[in-house]
């Protein structure tokens, strides 16, 4: 009877091997102001001068011509709604350009014939969003694979791969402090919920013969402020 409570309790043991936090990330703490962010209205953000803190009126639902995209300063904004794709691999990307923001691009992937912003998220350098400021897609929202991510017979990159794309080109210069902070704290909420393993955490440079996220990418210093 003992040796079968031993069994038991060993098992129950394996059980919760692995990702330990999938429990508590599922049930995140409340947010600040509220459950959810309302689109465009509820954030506060901290950095003076952002391009994006004046509230404005945007439709909770996106429209096939605009779908939504939401910038958001608190990790409960980047809990999605609904089913949740099982994502296992996290690829950050520069944009390659001095400045920009998630419309911007979206509008430069469409006009590459692409279905919309390739990205799910895109962390601002204080040009076209604020420094620091992480959009949100609009493919995250819909829990779509991404389109950041092409590597022939590796197709899991894009299925189940979360894009992360900073503005600016790391070639000439480096991401902000804001943006690495932000970069830290978005792929390290990525990690719990969807126990992503740090060996899974890739600049999109790492995956094809490419500069991107730029040559001063400094991936030490992201590791370390996971
Ligand atoms: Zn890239």
């Amino acid at each position: 009877m003992r040796t079968l409570l031993v069994v038991v309790l060993s098992l129950a043991g394996l059980a919760t091997v692995g990702c330990q936090n999938t429990g508590l990330v599922k049930s995140p703490p409340a947010p600040y102001f509220g459950p959810r962010v309302a689109a465009g209205t509820a954030y506060a953000p901290s950095s003076a001068g952002s391009v994006r803190a004046a509230p404005r009126s945007q439709p909770v639902q996106p429209t096939p011509s605009e779908p939504s995209r939401r910038p958001s300063w608190s990790t409960a904004a980047w809990i999605p709604d609904g089913q949740e794709r099982p994502w296992q691999f996290i690829v950050v990307h520069h944009s390659a350009t001095p400045t920009g923001n998630a419309d911007e691009f979206d509008r430069m992937h469409r006009a590459k014939g692409w279905d919309e912003l390739g990205y799910h998220f895109v962390i601002g350098n204080g040009t076209g969003s604020g420094d620091g400021e992480v959009e949100i897609g609009s493919r995250w929202s819909k829990q779509k694979h991404g389109a950041h991510a092409k590597i022939l017979g590796h197709p899991e990159y894009n299925d189940v791969g979360v894009g992360i794309c900073l503005v600016g080109n790391f070639d000439v210069s480096r991401p902000s402090e804001a943006q690495m902070q932000s970069l830290a704290r978005l792929v390290r909420f990525l990690m719990d919920r969807y126990c992503v393993p740090r060996n899974h955490i890739y600049g999109h440079g790492q995956l094809k013969p490419t500069d991107c996220p730029g040559r001063n990418f400094n991936y030490a210093d992201l590791f370390r402020r996971l």
